[in-house]
């Protein structure tokens, strides 16, 4: 079957036993592979109910079926499981090059089961798989010394996907780590790990993946890269990357800032994308991507890729830090303790506002760089005020007694696009299917960013919102990246490769809203209602300056924009998909 290998390689910690399974023929044609392949599994093997932390819960890592093909910035690894964070489905995405490795290796997807009697880190070399010891050797290391150890030990080709201490103690927003930078960040993939006791999955392949005519393939597939890829468009991936955002997020007034009390950062001018240009040392790509978005970059000897824009909005400005080499610094320590940079920043900047608002006493204050730059080792390790803050978001606020302070949904800490400056971003998040995610759906590009949508409105939004979620859904089964403008037409050219046959917008489309609604299906199976498709609190207060002053998304418009959405989604006023639907999508899976 050309771009699949057709195995799946299945882990059981708790017998230290691995088998191979042909993957599930069915399921490749109706979910594809990458978000679709992995949450038909996790519907098939969550039991309802189950602890995020406990053994059963299963983490799936799923590649796309262009994976290790030509095909641009489709190297990336789709990385699922119940979350910690939330107790609602996740699925994060990384970069870097394990994906295409995983498949070298002879593998579509991993799925890990049950919890081992000791830590341990499992070796895969095609058909090799070992579980090796890790208590001592690898147990306890930080992300780039694990992977340093791995390329001294087992060889320097080999990819390692690893979680953090943060990890090991199970905080909330623990992220996964591969190729030192690339994280899936969020939603708390470390903690899931690290209950498995499973230290990190290393994978060296030798294989190949089949694509058919290859000549004809790549000749069509260097074609799309230059035509469609290489534009300019996208040309502000490898000219600045994320960080560009920044300047027009906050003259939108929709930067998050001292804990959301703000959506604009005095500071801002000091840590946007000329700032970073001036220290800027090269870029760098994931396997297979032309765009380089990735910035490196040096402030004095601490030379590293990043701040991402998220990082800069939610550690810099919402924490009221102004200085790129503070951030920078604080952004290096998440990522070697392996803590999601957003959930961490919003944790942070909501404990400053505790502590100024006199509800608790961690001595941090927005702004003042020591306690900033110790939270990070404190919150992986759990150590002195940093247990408080490794609860996450939500339970600090609670734990605290102002719950109207924490900025989460569903439990997953807010990204840095406040809806008090782009509407439409809040009916995203409310829906989105993990909790806060700029990812799913990113109206901010239709007002904020361009386009004439108005950003204090959600009227038309209702439309968007599912029209980009289900292209998310859609282009997440190959795991294209989201950093660069596509639409059906490109991703079709690839279908067309794959399936053999002649595509059509609407096709696709329903394959994205076959996905979207599998997902919903999920978080329905964990109890999730329509009272949990929300917008925090926090975001009721109105800011008292800047461009959204005053602004604030209105209860009625908002319950009248979610029952828009969900009338035009085929779910009824409850956010359950009607048999219809069902049927309509062809999901093999009811409630
Ligand atoms: S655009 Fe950036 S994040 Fe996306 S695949 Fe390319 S290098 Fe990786």
């Amino acid at each position: 079957m050309d771009f699949y290998t057709g195995c799946v390689l299945r882990l059981d910690l708790t017998d230290l036993r691995a088998t191979v399974e042909p993957v599930d023929q069915d399921w490749a044609h109706l979910y594809v592979g990458g978000k679709g392949l992995l949450l038909r599994y996790l519907f098939e093997e969550l039991a309802p109910g189950t602890d995020a932390l406990a053994p059963e819960n299963p983490l799936v890592l799923a590649t796309g079926p262009f994976a290790g093909t030509a095909v641009a910035t489709c190297s990336r690894l789709a990385v699922g499981c119940k979350s910690p964070a939330t107790g609602a489905l996740l699925d994060s995405y990384v970069g870097g090059s394990f994906a295409p490795e995983l498949k070298f290796a002879g593998y579509d997807a991993v799925v890990v089961a049950g919890r081992a009697p000791h830590p341990v880190l499992v070796l895969v070399e095609d058909d090799l798989v070992e579980f090796l010891p890790a208590e001592g050797r690898f147990w306890g290391l930080e992300t780039a010394a694990l992977e340093q150890k791995v390329r001294e030990e087992m060889g320097p080709w080999h990819k390692v996907l690893s979680a953090g201490p943060a990890g090991e103690q199970l905080v909330p927003f623990a992220c996964l780590s591969t190729d030192q930078y690339h994280k899936a960040g969020r939603g708390g993939a470390g903690a899931v790990i690290g209950s498995k006791n499973l230290k990190a999955v290393v994978v060296r392949g030798t294989g190949a993946v089949t694509v058919g005519d290859a000549r004809a393939f790549a000749a069509e597939m260097l074609t799309l890269q230059n035509e469609r890829i290489l534009t300019p468009d996208n040309a502000w991936t490898w000219e600045e990357g994320t960080p560009y955002l920044l300047e027009l997020v906050n003259a939108a007034g929709a930067l998050p800032t001292r804990n959301w009390r703000s959506g604009q950062f005095d500071r801002a001018p000091a840590i946007q994308s000329a700032e970073l240009l001036a220290v800027r040392t090269r870029i760098r790509a994931c396997t297979q991507c032309p765009l380089a978005c990735r910035q490196v970059h040096a402030f004095g000897d601490h030379v590293c890729e990043g701040p991402e824009f998220e990082t800069l909005g939610l550690c810099g400005a919402n924490c009221g830090i102004g200085d790129l080499a503070t951030i920078a610094a604080f952004n290096r320590s998440c990522d070697e303790l392996g803590l999601d940079t957003i959930s961490t920043g919003a944790v942070v900047g909501l404990a400053m506002d505790l502590c100024e608002k006199g509800a608790a006493d961690y001595g941090l204050a927005f702004g003042d760089a020591d306690g900033y730059l110790a939270a990070p080792g404190l919150i992986a390790r759990r150590e002195d005020w940093g247990a408080e803050l490794a609860l996450g978001a939500r339970d600090l606020a609670a734990l605290n007694g102002r719950p109207d302070l924490a900025p989460h949904i569903k439990g997953l800490e807010l990204p840095a696009y406040d809806p008090r400056g782009t509407f439409g971003m809040g009916l995203g998040y409310a829906t989105s299917d993990r909790g806060a995610c700029h990812m799913r759906a990113f109206t901010a590009a239709d007002d904020i960013l361009g386009g004439d949508a108005p950003p204090d409105s959600l009227a038309g939004k209702a439309a968007l919102t599912v029209e980009q979620q289900d292209f998310s859904a859609l282009a997440w089964t190959g795991v294209w990246c989201a950093n660069m403008y596509i639409d059906t037409d490109f991703l079709g050219a690839h279908f067309r490769r794959l399936w053999g046959r002649e595509t059509s917008h609407e096709e696709l489309m329903t394959l994205g809203a076959r996905v979207w609604n599998l997902g919903r299906l999920v978080n329905l199976r964990e109890g999730f209602a329509r009272e949990h498709d929300r917008l925090p609190a926090v975001l009721d207060v109105p800011h008292p300056d800047g461009v959204a002053a005053g602004k604030t998304v209105g209860a009625a418009e908002f319950e009248a924009a979610l029952g828009e959405y969900y009338r035009l989604r085929g779910w009824d006023a409850d956010g359950v998909p009607t048999e219809e639907t069902l049927a309509r999508l062809s999901l093999d899976v009811r409630l």
